[in-house]
């Protein structure tokens, strides 16, 4: 069975932090959206690069792609054609922002109870070493997850993708 990549939208896709930049980001078009939720004011801006789409297809030999992000089953909606990726399923969170365990992220015990065992990779902004501590904690070091934090200034690159591929080939021959 394949491992999961979990994926975050805001941080690692649309590197929100950079939407304060005059101009998107080299590879980036800046959309405007209406998530639900979203229904007063100017529309969200979010930047997206269509080369990510690529690499995540080219990750979906090696993983099962998941979203683990707020915009929860509305990135099949908004985000993923726009990126040229089919429907996923995604983690449909009990609760968002809040209560968490030991000074995690209030994702992180969600995608470990999605996950159920299974070994997955994770990129999200908001991932900090109390996050890996817990989870590494929980699994008794195995290495069966792989924990990539993406800066929201500049989104996922080349060589997250390459860790990523690397992470899975690793576990492949292990
Ligand atoms: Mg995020």
């Amino acid at each position: 069975m394949k491992p999961l990549l979990l994926i975050d939208v805001d941080g690692p896709l649309n590197p929100y932090a950079a939407l304060s930049r005059r101009r998107p980001p080299e590879g980036y078009t800046r959309h405007r959206m209406r998530p639900t939720g979203w229904t007063t004011g100017p529309a969200l801006p979010v930047l997206l690069n269509p080369r990510h789409g690529e690499e995540l297809l080219a990750l979906a030999a090696r993983y099962e792609l998941v979203w683990a992000t707020t915009w929860k089953d509305e990135a099949n909606e908004w985000v993923g054609p726009r990126l040229g990726l089919p429907a996923l399923p995604y983690v449909d969170w009990p609760a968002m922002h809040g209560s968490a365990p030991a000074g995690t992220y209030w994702k992180t015990q969600y995608v470990v109870e999605y996950a159920a065992g299974r070994p997955f990779a994770w990129i999200d902004d908001e991932i900090t070493e109390l996050d890996r501590a817990w989870i590494t904690a929980g699994q008794g070091a195995d290495g069966s997850s792989l924990l990539l934090r993406i800066d929201p200034w500049v989104g996922l690159q080349r060589a997250d993708f390459d860790a990523l591929a690397a992470w899975a080939d690793g576990r492949g021959s292990g």
